[in-house]
């Protein structure tokens, strides 16, 4: 017999924001929630962190979110989540059709809001060697992988392929560490990086190969570099404008015949929002699910949030999936205020990142100059030696700025406007000033509004030499009217 449940809003997806939508519609006074959640709740960024047993002596397990004891998290979360997939929806009923993970009973549950929370999955090229079979069950549950176009258990990947999204990815990860000698991760953004410098603090020889032509599309080129020199300086060789082709039994084969063996192929090039029950629900879909201000997807009564979601960058004017976990969460508290009769609009938004390599510490926001300039827009920068601390300073270490910004108004840009912003700080946190940053260019502040900005100074913290002043100073003086 079918079990049937009723809820007020049904949370699809339990990551971070579909955890955070919970916790805030729970504090909205709207207790009356389910959370359904496939795959063990987990701290996704610090798994590379537990792989690489820096940070994190014991291994990637000590990510596992315990929601029971978790103090973000309302109590009652345990008792009004349902562990397993929601795998059909019916709109016009308002009904959900849940599988739970173990019993494989099947669950109707119907509500008066839903909020997809899907998020993303790894992605992988379409290449030979990677699947295990290319026969697909009937239905897929569970953890999956995205390969080419096409979503399939994360079961079917080929012995030797790896990738990095859950807990048992990187208890997966943790175990091949233990084993292998090298590893090949191709792609290199933030956690290509991290997934190639836990290996390599684990022992292993890494290989990094990066389809562009220059690691880390985050940074333009004069940033990766210092990026690239570390790499090499730590023994990690890296092959750019290189793609795979195939996998082969311990050896990959690259575009231009090169081929590499190791013990293992870590996947990093990315993810593809999750939209498999969008569709079924007809939810309407882009890059990700499209939604308005209010987290209202075309559907009534459906919002979406997270990772499965397109936003509109507000420095382009381009739909982007901006991937980012806080924003997840900022999300899942607009959505729950939304649907607590609060209206709440989703501010401006960009990509930013930060993360750290063998001690360099890297940030970026909004657009590099690349592809600023491979959108047509008129754009130039500024590149600013800056030291982490008063260079009499023992402990002061080089580091960089560069600020892009637009030399041409046009219908979305102003003249001089910021469009992007990159660090690279040897040993030390770029935190503060990339939030600055975000705020910034998410605001639309042009060179010359960095007067606004003030600068603290304290000889164990930073120099004194003002970095707003010599970015303003750089763009020319003439240009202040
Ligand atoms: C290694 C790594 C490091 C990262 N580091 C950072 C960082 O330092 N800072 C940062 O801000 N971000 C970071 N991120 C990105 C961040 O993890 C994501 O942006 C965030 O997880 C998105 O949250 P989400 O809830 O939207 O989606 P997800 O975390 O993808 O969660 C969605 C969940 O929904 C489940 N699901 C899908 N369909 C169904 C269904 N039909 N039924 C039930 N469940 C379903 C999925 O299995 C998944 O568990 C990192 C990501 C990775 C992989």
């Amino acid at each position: 017999m079918k079990q049937t449940r009723k809820t007020g809003t049904l949370i699809i997806g339990g990551g971070p924001g579909g955890r955070t939508a919970y916790a805030a519609l729970h504090r909205s006074g709207k207790k009356d929630s389910l959370l359904t959640m496939n795959v063990e709740p987990v701290a996704v960024c610090s798994l590379p962190y537990g792989v690489g047993r820096r940070l994190i002596p014991t291994g990637p397990e000590d990510t596992i979110v315990d929601i029971a004891n978790s103090p973000r998290l309302p109590a009652d979360i345990v008792q009004n989540t349902i562990v397993g997939d929601v795998v059909d929806i019916d709109p016009s009923a308002k009904m959900a059709t849940v599988k739970a993970a173990e019993s494989k009973e099947i669950i109707e549950v119907t509500y008066e809001n839903a909020i997809f929370a899907t998020g993303a999955a790894p992605w992988i090229p379409p290449i030979e060697g990677v699947l295990k079979s290319s026969e697909m069950p009937e239905e897929i549950t569970g953890e999956v992988v995205c390969v080419g176009k096409q979503f399939v258990p994360k079961s079917l990947l080929a012995d030797g392929i790896y990738v990095m999204r859950t807990v048992n990815d990187g208890k997966r990860l943790d175990k091949f560490a233990e084993e292998a000698k090298s590893a090949v991760v191709i792609g290199s953004g933030a956690v290509g990086l991290e997934v190639a410098e836990a290996l390599s603090d684990r022992g292993l020889k890494v290989t990094i190969v990066e389809a562009l032509p220059h690691i880390t599309s985050a940074l333009d080129e004069d940033m990766a570099k210092i990026l690239e020199t570390r790499l090499k300086e730590k023994g990690i060789d890296v092959f750019v404008n290189k793609q795979a082709v195939s996998y082969d039994n311990g050896t990959l084969t690259l575009n231009d015949g090169t081929k590499l063996k190791a013990s293992g192929v870590v996947f990093a090039t990315g993810v593809r929002a999750d939209i498999r029950l969008a569709t079924k629900a007809g939810l309407k879909i882009e890059k990700g699910i499209v939604v308005d201000k209010n987290m209202r997807t075309n559907v009534p009564n459906i919002y979406a949030i997270g990772d499965a979601v397109q936003i509109e960058d507000t420095v382009s004017g381009k739909g982007i999936l901006p991937l980012i976990g806080t924003l997840a969460m900022r999300q899942g508290l607009i959505v729950a205020l939304n649907i607590a009769g609060k209206p709440t609009e989703h501010p401006p938004a960009t990509s930013w990142g930060v993360s750290a390599l063998f001690g360099l510490h890297w940030g970026s926001v909004g657009l590099t100059e690349e592809l600023a300039k491979s959108l047509g827009m008129k754009a130039e920068s500024i590149v600013l030696p800056v030291r982490t601390r008063e260079p009499v300073m023992p402990d002061s270490k080089q580091g960089h700025w560069k600020v892009i910004f637009s030399t041409e108004s046009n219908d979305s840009v102003k003249k001089g406007q910021i469009l992007g912003f990159q660090i690279v700080l040897d040993g030390d946190s770029p935190l503060s000033i990339t939030e600055r940053f975000i705020d910034i260019i998410t605001r639309h502040e042009t060179v010359p509004e960095l007067i606004n900005h003030f600068y603290i100074h304290s000889p164990s913290h930073n120099p004194p030499d003002d970095p707003y002043m010599g970015i303003m100073f750089r763009y020319g003086i003439n240009n202040f009217n």
